[in-house]
This record gives structure tokens, sequence and C-alpha cells, in this order.
């Protein structure tokens, strides 16, 4: 078909009234002539290039910064969780691999600041594609991709991690959630980033509910 016959198709098909016209340049003789064989040019590129053979997993070569590997369930500097149990990382995941159930916060068991929580959230590394919508979703900044990469194993109850297996570690000076909000703040002032530590009340309040827990500052009264 000539490249009139092409245009009156289009035209007709589109609604165009002008032929379409390409930004890129046309190719010279020369240009034309490689053409059919231009994707081998990296090919050929890559025979001259060393060849390098991972040592895995003897050496592990650290992922670059952004590789989506295993995802985390972050904490406030106070050690309360930041999910709110929305479920809009489930919503968002394209694969259905994420499980979430939120429930309300009460002063005697607040894991969270405002009214929600997620009490139970699983993600299935059997089904995850790592795309990171979800993280994208999170209004609170609670999920987010560590470069953790080594996820395999036997059994398919293995591969669903609870929420106990996603949570982050507790950092230095944070304590173990539940506990109230640190005096005077919102939920607005967490995600502001304006509560930076734990309250003196909120020591006060884990030692008076739980005088064992681990994560009370030495020298407060444990047991
Ligand atoms: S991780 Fe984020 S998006 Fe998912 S339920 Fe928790 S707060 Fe909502």
């Amino acid at each position: 078909m000539a490249d009139d016959d092409v245009w009156e198709v289009n035209r007709e098909r589109d609604g165009r009234d002008a032929p379409f016209v390409s930004n890129f340049p046309k190719k010279g003789a020369v240009g034309q002539a490689f053409a059919p064989v231009a994707g081998f040019g990296v090919t050929l590129r890559n025979f001259f290039r060393p060849t390098v053979t991972e040592q895995y997993p003897r050496v592990k070569t650290p992922p670059m910064p952004r590789y989506h590997g295993r995802h985390q369930l972050n904490r406030y500097p106070d050690g309360l969780e930041k999910c709110i149990g929305c479920e809009l990382c489930a919503w968002a995941c394209p694969a259905d691999a994420i499980y979430v159930e939120g429930d309300a916060n009460t002063p005697d068991h607040q894991m969270s600041p405002g009214e929600r929580y997620g009490r139970v959230y699983q993600i299935n590394y059997l089904r995850c594609i790592f795309c990171g919508l979800c993280i994208e979703a999170c209004p609170t900044r609670a999920l987010t991709m560590t470069n953790e990469y080594e996820l395999a194993g036997p059994t398919r109850e293995g591969l669903i991690y609870e929420k106990q297996d996603l949570l982050a570690p507790l950092g230095q000076g944070m304590l173990a959630a539940p506990h109230p909000m640190a005096p005077g703040t919102t939920d607005g002032d967490y995600y502001r980033g304006d509560v930076t530590k734990v309250a003196q009340e909120q020591i006060d309040w884990v030692a008076e509910h739980r005088p064992d827990d681990p994560t009370l500052p030495v020298g407060v009264a444990r047991g």
C-alpha cells in the first residue's frame, strides 16, 4: 500500500485532515541499510564487556537503595504504629495480595494515633509482584518496602507474612504499644512529624498497666 493510500485509510478512520508527520529525522541511506540489524548493536556491545558471575548465595550483592523488597509496617518515634487499618493498600494491590482488618482504638488499647489501627495485616508473598502501588496508596507512610529480597520457603503458610512479621522493630527510646498518644496531641500532630519522642506520661501509663514491659526505660519499675 502506498503512503498516500495509508493516509487516505487513516483519514477516513480517524477523521484526520492532514497526513501524520513524524518528529524524528528521516534516516540516511546508510542508516536505512543497517536499520534491520540495528537491534543487534546492544548484543555486540556486550560481547566486549567483562563477564560478571554473581557468587550468590555465598556473596550477597546489595540491591539498589530503592529496590522493592519485603514490606515493613513503620512506627512513630514513641512506638505507636503508623497503620490505621484503612485498607487502601489492599484496594490498590493489583494482585490481591494484601489483607487488612481494622479495629477501633480505645483508651485502654491505643495502638496507633487516632480512631483506628490495623488489627490484622497479611501480605501473601506468593501473590505479591512488588509493584509498590500499596506504598503509594498508604496515607500515613505506614507501609514502605525494605531491600530484603530473600523471600522463599517450602510452605504456602510460611510465605503469608502476618503483622508481627512485617512490623518494624522498636527503635532506640520507643515504647511498645498499646499506650496513650503523647499528651495534648492529635493524630494530625503525629502525621506532621511533631511527635519526636516518648513523653513521661506515656512511660508512666505503661509502668502502671504493664510494669514488666521490657521496653520501659531502665530504672522504671519492672515486675
Ligand atoms: S498500611 Fe497504610 S494503606 Fe494499608 S491499611 Fe495501613 S494505613 Fe492503610
